[in-house]
């Protein structure tokens, strides 16, 4: 597992590596993805270091709900609340996760497919 200190997503937050930020709180911090995969594609990350949603138990309660409240403003924002968009937290090495900090994807503004591949 990734320890803070050479974890991408902290750097960001920490704003030693620099991003497109869209979005920030005191729990959360928002930026486009450099790999976009849809016309909206942002990230939600926690501000605090916590490994991925397969962490998140009663101790971490809300967490998953502030990233829930950053995706639908920035949907909002950006134009794809009612056209629709999709809210993805991948979960380790099988659905794809590549970095071990928890962060959400909000993915829009294109028709896409289910079940997701
Ligand atoms: P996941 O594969 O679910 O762990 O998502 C990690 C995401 O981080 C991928 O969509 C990457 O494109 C994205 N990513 C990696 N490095 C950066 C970066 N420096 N700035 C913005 N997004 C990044
Ligand atoms: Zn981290």
């Amino acid at each position: 597992m990734t320890d803070q200190g050479d974890c991408l997503f902290c750097k960001i937050v920490a704003r030693k590596i620099p991003s497109a930020v869209v979005y920030e709180t005191d729990q959360v911090f928002g930026f486009k993805d450099i790999n976009p995969q849809a016309p909206v594609h942002v990230l939600f990350v926690t501000k605090k270091h916590i490994t991925g949603v397969q962490e998140v138990r009663s101790a971490s309660q809300g967490i998953i709900d502030s990233l829930v409240v950053g995706a639908n403003q920035v949907a909002r924002e950006l134009k794809v609340l009612d056209s629709g968009y999709r809210i993805v937290i991948n979960c380790n090495r099988d659905a794809g996760q590549s970095v071990d900090h928890l962060h959400a994807h909000l993915l829009g503004g294109r028709m896409m497919a289910w079940p997701p591949g």
